[in-house]
């Protein structure tokens, strides 16, 4: 094991639809004292050695010990000095928002992914005792909970109980409304419980979405992004895209319920917090989506990424083209996960207690973000 090996192993997870979407997923690789994790703003698909953040282990094992103080907003910061200064000496970028939970893991290869077909696991009603059915006791399985610091620290006293109650430290945890963790050896022993992943749960999956794109009224999609670009006091990309299962979804809002709300931390940053949906026809576009607009962002602060139009399909809207497309794939992940869930009990939303912490912790990392040109988790 080397750091050429977790490059080559981000470099094709991260380029494969079915398991990274836009800047998600994280990757590193540990030897006794570094920890190499993914950092801020470098893609897995394209990443080199430099895009690893080299962290001093024994610096990171302290940070479990802390006890921070109890307001939120105060232990985020702390928790982030901590994880910032746990840095080697001379190493200025920054390390995935996720890095403890790579630490915790005491094999030298751990890759970190969001795949649909794993959440649908994940964000399912039934989704645990499904996971647990088909994965045993090798699964460590981790209730939603804010993600970064609190995550991590859960997950490290978890996995512990774990290892005790079963004699082996797992190698594999889902994350519930989030996604998966798979740690080893090396290359081939993680490559292989992904493929295992892969085999099991899609064999458990009843149904496989048609998301083929679909040619609705040309006339009725350019009066709704015409309206769409009037309602927002600044410029707007708006990109339109309709298929047979979400036509299905916008036939009425109990077709859309599966929908209407939000599945993991990655969706919000990059799809919004829930989409906005517009039932029937309206006689006037621009007034029903007034409305609604101002619904969203008096619940959210911020304006929604997608607007859903019964009937029609949906229209992802964000300040550049690549935002709206990379807001449209996120939107498009939720509607597998959606049907995946069919399959476990019926799709089970991120709570809204866990909503509002990502919003406002977001607004904190995208200041960061923007101000670093970065990109991403
Ligand atoms: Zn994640």
């Amino acid at each position: 094991m080397s750091i050429a090996d977790v490059v080559e192993v981000s470099r094709r997870y991260g380029s494969d639809e079915d398991w990274v979407l836009a800047g998600g997923g994280n990757t590193s690789y540990k030897d006794d004292e570094t920890l190499y994790v993914k950092a801020s703003g470098f893609p897995l698909a394209t990443i080199g050695p430099e895009g690893f953040a080299r962290m001093d282990r024994r610096a990171l094992q302290k940070i479990w010990s802390v006890t921070y103080p109890a307001d939120t907003a105060v232990r985020e910061e702390a928790a982030l000095a901590d994880l910032m200064n746990a840095r080697c000496q001379g190493e200025t970028k920054r390390p995935s928002v996720e890095t403890l939970m790579h630490e915790l893991f005491p094999y030298p290869l751990v890759v970190h992914t969001h795949p649909a077909f794993v959440n649908g696991l994940t964000c399912a009603a039934d989704g645990e005792r499904a996971a647990r059915r088909l994965f045993g006791t090798r699964l460590l399985w981790v209730p939603a909970i804010e993600p970064g610091y609190v995550l991590a620290s859960h997950m490290h006293k978890a996995a512990q109980d774990h290892a005790e109650r079963h004699g082996v430290f797992p190698k594999l945890a889902m994350l519930e409304n989030h996604g998966l963790v798979i740690a080893g050896s090396g290359r081939s022993e993680v490559d292989a419980l992904h493929r295992e992943v892969k085999r099991v749960v899609g064999k458990a999956l009843k149904r496989e979405p048609d998301l083929s794109p679909l040619e609705t009224d040309e006339a009725a999609r350019d009066r709704w992004r015409a309206a769409i670009e009037m309602s927002f006091d600044h410029d707007v990309a708006v990109e339109f895209h309709s298929d047979p299962e979400l036509l299905r979804r916008l036939a009425s809002a109990a077709d859309f319920a599966p929908l209407n709300g939000v599945f993991s931390p990655d969706h919000i940053v990059y799809a919004g917090s829930r989409p906005v949906y517009v039932t029937g026809t309206p006689a006037s576009p621009v007034s029903a989506l007034t409305s609604l607009l101002a619904a969203y962002r008096k619940d959210h602060g911020s304006d929604p990424r997608i607007i859903a139009v019964g009937g029609l399909g949906v229209c992802a809207v964000a300040e550049s083209a690549s935002a709206a497309s990379t807001a449209l794939s996120l939107f498009l992940d939720e509607v597998k996960i959606a049907a995946y869930a069919e399959s476990f009990g019926g799709a089970r939303h991120l709570e809204p207690r866990l909503v509002r912490f990502i919003e406002s912790w977001e607004v904190e990392r995208y200041r960061r973000k923007i101000s670093q040109g970065g990109n991403d988790s």
